[in-house]
């Protein structure tokens, strides 16, 4: 009689479990918290990036890189700060770039999933820096020659075309921000965390599954997407605050296909590449390489990031977030 009690009342206790689990379907969201953000000052040491009139990206990116990661420390005291480099050298020391590019992402994954914010600091460049010299047409003057030879020789006067040379002013400037192109978010799916490495990113309920099933696989296209789907929001939010701190407006978040993105593909976390402003415009190089400049970038990224971690988690559901986005473009530099 008692044991028919006991699984009596184990019965009805799994019942009560399997109503209440189909209630509230376990959702694989799980309510992520900004714990990590992996700053990237772009280039470094063999790697200088573009050239301005008197700096480099690799210099701009450094100070800028080293200003975020201090600041983000001030203002979220709780959030570690991973830097990929800290002088001017590529991370490990490398000498080759591409590799450097690879360390920079094993680096960041090092902390994949939601919790985790991956900030790459380059600058942009087109043409020369500073302007160049081209020639324009002013006037003309007379200029004698002569057609023709012995007694057919004449006398002929032309007007030859006088040209100025003049200098041209880089003119191009502003911020893009860009994320990893949605069409190719297979790629990056591949650095979507597996079960060990996934800690408190996803909940209990998928630590179950076997990482070569559909489920797992359909895991990993929606933390792709999750992960999509987030750049673009904290992306969104820095763009929208170099619109209002006045830099020049480019046309919003984009997304980048071409190669020189690895730590986008690679990075297995919501990830920004951010151009903080054109090193080849003369007034640009040089407010991209004063203090107040670095500050006021900085202040800007800051805001968003704070705007991002608010969103983040405030909401169960990142992956509704930051519905129209952009199709891919493959200007610029
Ligand atoms: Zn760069």
């Amino acid at each position: 009689m008692r044991y028919k009690l006991l699984i009596l009342c184990t019965l009805a206790a799994v019942c009560i479990l399997l109503t209440s689990l189909k209630k509230h379907p376990v959702s694989i969201y799980a309510k992520p918290v900004l714990k990590t953000i992996i700053v990237d000052p772009g280039h470094g040491g063999t790697d200088q990036g573009a050239h301005g009139l008197f700096s480099t990206e690799a210099d701009v990116a450094l100070g800028v890189g080293l200003k975020l990661g201090k600041a983000i420390q001030k203002e979220f005291p709780d959030i570690k700060i991973v830097f990929t480099r800290t002088t001017d050298v590529l991370p490990g020391n490398l000498t080759n770039a591409n590799l450097a590019n690879r360390l920079r992402a094993q680096m960041a994954n090092e902390y994949k999933g939601m919790n985790s914010l991956y900030i790459s600091i380059h600058c942009n460049a087109t043409q020369k820096p500073g302007g160049w010299y081209a020639k324009r047409l002013v006037g003309t003057k007379p200029k004698i020659v002569y057609v023709g030879k012995g007694k057919r020789r004449r006398k002929h006067v032309i007007q030859e075309p006088i040209y100025e040379s003049y200098y041209v002013e880089n003119k191009v400037t502003g911020t893009e921000t860009y994320i990893w192109a949605a069409d190719r978010s297979d790629e990056k799916s591949k650095f979507v965390p597996g079960e060990e490495e996934t800690g408190e990113n996803v909940q209990d309920t998928l630590n179950v599954l076997d990482l070569d099933s559909p489920e797992a696989r359909i895991r990993a296209t929606l933390y792709t997407k999750t992960f999509f789907n987030s750049s673009y929001l904290f992306a969104k939010y820095v763009e929208d605050e170099f619109l209002q701190a006045g830099r020049t407006y480019r046309g919003g978040v984009k997304q980048r296909n071409e190669k020189g993105i690895w730590v986008l593909q690679a990075t297995g976390m919501p990830s920004v590449l951010i151009e903080t402003g054109f090193i080849t415009n003369k007034q640009e190089e040089e407010y991209l390489n004063s203090e107040d400049g670095q500050l006021q970038i900085v202040e800007n990224v800051i805001e968003a990031v704070k705007k991002y971690k608010k969103e983040l988690e405030s909401s169960s559901k990142p992956a509704t977030l930051g519905a129209a986005v952009p199709s891919p473009t493959n200007n610029n530099e």
